[in-house]
């Protein structure tokens, strides 16, 4: 009986992970498919001025559809990219459709920054920086509309590197933000030396911020370091009323979150800031 249990359970983990190799592979595919025939969506998340409630930029964040035509996670198929080497040519049409939709919006009337995600790979890439100028030349795109976000992991990965990285994307004009800051091993030190414009709270710290003392203690004192910085801060999934006045309320400016608006398609997005900011 203990023989036959134990074979059971060698094939139930073997099965295991037969199944998470084949996902892995099946999601690899998935990507570098997505990649070569245009599969992979751009949605933007607007951010908001807390205090007029004036959209004042976006966020884009990568979209994947599977075979039955359900969204998976960026959660699974970033860190997928970044570990097959795929990040760079994802990252590369995420910038272009970035600065393409913040084209749109210029046209339109609506001068405000869209932020693209910049993973560890990408960021320490020799490439990256061109796929910057590409991305703002072929769009005819003024480099202050374009905003990367970095996080503070990827910035602390190699100090001198991203010192060196950070001088030559800032001599191409556009704004750098740290993103989901709190959750990394930040070096405050480090961070005194890194030219940096904006820092994003990240959203655990946000969520309970105000039925947890300890949250609310940490994003007061990470929006009063930013401010001491010079930087901008702003606050990332701001779901409530109560959450946008305390942030308000702490000096943070900016939010972004379910709030004011989900992540949305294109052609969503633009109608979403036109309705809001008035006009078309
Ligand atoms: P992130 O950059 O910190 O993005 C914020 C995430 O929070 C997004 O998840 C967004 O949909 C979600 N969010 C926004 N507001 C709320 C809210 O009020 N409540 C809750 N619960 N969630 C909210 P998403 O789109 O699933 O992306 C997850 C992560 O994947 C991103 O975190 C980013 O690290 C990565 N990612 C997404 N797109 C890209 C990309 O184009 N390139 C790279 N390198 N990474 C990306
Ligand atoms: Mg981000
Ligand atoms: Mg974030
Ligand atoms: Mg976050």
């Amino acid at each position: 009986k203990a023989k036959h249990e134990g074979r059971n359970r060698y094939s139930f983990f073997s099965d295991e992970l037969e199944s998470a190799l084949m996902h892995r592979h099946q999601l690899e595919s998935l990507v570098r498919s997505a990649l070569k025939n245009d599969g992979l969506e751009v949605h933007f998340q607007p951010k908001y001025d807390l205090a007029s409630k004036k959209i004042v930029g976006a966020e884009s964040l990568a979209r994947l559809k599977d075979s039955s035509g359900n969204y998976v996670s960026p959660a699974d198929f970033i860190p997928l990219a970044e570990e097959s080497g795929l990040i760079i040519e994802l990252g590369r049409q995420v910038l272009l459709n970035t600065c393409a939709v913040a084209k749109r919006l210029a046209q339109l009337g609506y001068r405000i920054p869209i932020s693209a995600n910049v993973s560890a790979g990408q960021f320490c890439s020799v490439e990256l920086e061109n796929h910057i100028k590409t991305a703002l030349e072929e769009n005819e795109l003024s480099a202050n509309l374009l905003e990367l976000e970095i996080t503070e992991t990827a910035l602390m990965l190699d100090a001198d590197l991203t010192k060196t990285k950070l001088e030559q994307l800032k001599k191409l004009g556009i704004s750098i933000s740290i993103d989901d800051f709190g959750t990394g091993y930040s070096s405050l030190a480090y961070l005194k030396k890194f030219d940096v414009d904006i820092m994003k709270i990240d959203m655990s710290f946000v969520r309970d911020m105000l039925c947890n003392k300890h949250d609310y203690e940490i994003v007061k004192t990470i929006t009063s370091l930013g401010l001491s910085m010079g930087l901008s801060l702003v606050a990332e999934g701001v779901e409530t009323q109560e959450q946008n006045d305390a942030l308000l309320s702490l000096g943070c400016g900016t939010g972004q979150g379910f709030l004011f608006s989900k992540p949305l398609p294109v052609e969503d997005f633009v109608q979403f800031v036109s309705k809001a900011n008035g006009g078309l």
